[in-house]
């Protein structure tokens, strides 16, 4: 391991598409860096009467293609680092979907488990109360993320109304439905990477029924397990942190989401669903045509990805593959469909979200449906022919197409050679 930061390695991927690009480079200075960074504490009443203060950030990366959108992670292990990636990803995939977004995100560094639900909500409106000057609907706008939910996206929405005296729910995204919040927001990232899949499958080689390995059974990785279940997939293995399952012949899933719905880790559904328990970490090697990394980040690296037996990879976890076992994957023919457009349906229907707060019209869930499947197509049929014209992966495509469009941007306000000539 270097001594490289979690953005050091990020923009790798930034360096490599930069290579395939005529680009100024005042487009690389400018994306190397987040714009702004601000960093809190957040003192809030806890319920037996004393003060506890919080380390929370918001980092606004880039915000040339209009207002910056992002999630607010709760997590006892955040670092600014790692805000500071994310928020360069956003950058990334909202330039991949085309929505006229920068980059952002945010978190505090808590357990929210250890959280009462009162001091939740004082730590969530405390958060806002502090970054009030630096959201907005059109500067920046937060959404959910690892430990923060719907209600919490519906406090946050309030103190900010309360804060500039108008409703303003266009200033976060994830809100309950009964909130502004949008049709179609709960499964719209397993959508985007189920629509995505379905359109490739030719180019992809895979069949109209193929086998499908699901790592992690959370909010992503259950809708998908359940959108490609109906669509005719056998659904062959998925984990969770317990363990995982594994049965040839597919799993019953909505048993499944019913069983992990009660309650119950994926490994003590076994013997309900005929299946197998396997090691967790044996998901990943399951004789399965695609694979669904569904759980964290760097879960498939230089040690075990030439385990790998699917011929394709969604990625609908944010960076589960590392750069060294991106290597390994391309030279073994593995297509990897990259983060940033494979899980890219959830912030697209944020930003469906917002238009609908904004115009106070509210569309039904075939148009959001719709618009979606527009979308993905759209910009996943243009990526797949940058990787097929330049002969690169799925994810220097991607980064390739979205720096173009942030380089277009960027350039449009006048470069060096503009100004020195
Ligand atoms: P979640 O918390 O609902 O689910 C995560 C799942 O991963 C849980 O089932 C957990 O048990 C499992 N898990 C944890 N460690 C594991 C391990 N070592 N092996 C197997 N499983 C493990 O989270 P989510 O919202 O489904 O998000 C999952 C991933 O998708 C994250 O990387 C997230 O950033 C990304 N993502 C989610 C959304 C969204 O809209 N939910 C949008 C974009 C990206």
């Amino acid at each position: 391991m270097t001594d490289d930061t979690l953005l050091d390695r990020a923009l790798v991927r930034l360096e490599e598409a930069a290579s395939h690009l005529h680009i100024d480079q005042d487009v690389i200075e400018k994306l190397k860096y987040p714009r702004e960074t601000t960093k809190t504490r957040l003192l809030i009443r806890m319920d037996d009467g004393s003060r506890k203060s919080f380390l929370a950030w918001r980092c606004r990366y880039d915000d040339t293609r209009g207002p910056t959108k992002g999630g607010i992670r709760f997590h006892p292990e955040s670092t600014v680092e790692e805000v500071e990636t994310l928020a360069f990803w956003m950058t990334f995939k909202c330039a991949v979907m085309n929505l006229p977004y920068g980059g952002g995100k945010g978190a505090v560094r808590v357990d929210p488990r250890t959280l009462s639900k009162s001091e939740l909500e004082r730590l969530s409106r405390a958060y806002i109360q502090a970054f009030a000057g630096i959201v907005g609907p059109d500067r920046d706008i937060p959404a959910p993320d690892v430990y923060t939910n719907a209600m919490i996206m519906g406090w946050m929405a309030d103190e900010y109304s309360q804060i500039v005296g108008q409703v303003s729910p266009a200033v976060i995204t994830g809100k309950p439905i009964a909130l502004g919040g949008s049709l179609g927001r709960n499964d719209a990232t397993a959508r985007g990477g189920f629509y995505l899949v379905d359109h490739l499958a030719r180019e992809l080689g895979l069949d109209r029924a193929h086998r499908v390995a699901i790592q992690g059974f959370g909010n992503a990785g259950q809708f998908y397990a359940k959108l490609s279940a109906m669509a005719g997939n056998a659904v062959v293995a998925v984990s969770d942190s317990s363990g995982a399952l594994y049965r040839a012949e597919g799993l019953d899933v909505e048993k499944l989401i019913a069983g992990k719905g009660a309650g119950s880790p994926v490994v003590e559904l076994a013997a309900e669903l005929g299946a197998t328990v396997i090691p967790a970490d044996d998901l990943i090697a399951v004789e399965a045509d695609l694979l669904v990394p569904a759980a964290l980040e760097d879960m498939i690296t230089a040690d075990n990805a030439r385990a790998v037996k699917a011929k394709v990879i969604l990625e609908l976890a944010n960076g589960p593959v590392t750069p060294e076992a991106d290597a390994i994957l391309a030279e073994r023919g593995v297509t990897v469909l990259p983060d940033i457009l494979a899980n890219a349906g959830g912030v697209t229907v944020s930003y469906f979200e917002w238009v609908q707060n904004r115009q106070g019209y509210y569309w039904d869930l075939d148009e959001i449906h719709a618009r979606l499947l527009k979308i993905v197509e759209r910009e996943g049929r243009a990526i797949w022919t940058i990787s097929e014209d330049r002969k690169v992966t799925m994810r220097t495509a991607a980064y390739i197409h979205a720096l173009g469009r942030l380089a277009s941007a960027i350039e449009a306000h006048g470069t060096q050679s503009f100004f020195s000539s």
